[in-house]
């Protein structure tokens, strides 16, 4: 017997609806004056360089295209299997 594990891919959110989910969660003109920073290697996010967005307790967590940083959040995601990742807001 083995728990078969629901694993949700970590996708790309698309562009304008990247807009609108940082709009919505108050970092859209953060990120515009570069006041974002990855959460792993405190890369300054931009639209660019944006990966995936990851809420946390009281605030959002973000983190930059760098295979290392994906790879961590991976990992970190592994780790924490309660934490909700949701990537459709
Ligand atoms: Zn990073």
């Amino acid at each position: 017997m083995y728990m078969e594990l629901d694993k949700k891919d970590i996708d790309v959110i698309h562009e304008d609806d990247l807009i609108d989910v940082l709009k919505k969660i108050g970092f859209y003109d953060k990120l515009l004056e570069n006041k974002v920073i990855c959460k792993f290697c405190n890369s300054t996010i931009t639209l660019e360089n944006i990966h995936s967005i990851l809420p946390q307790s009281d605030t959002f967590s973000f983190i930059c295209d760098n295979p290392t940083c994906i790879e961590t959040l991976i990992k970190y995601l592994d780790n924490k299997s309660s934490t909700n990742l949701d990537l459709n807001i």
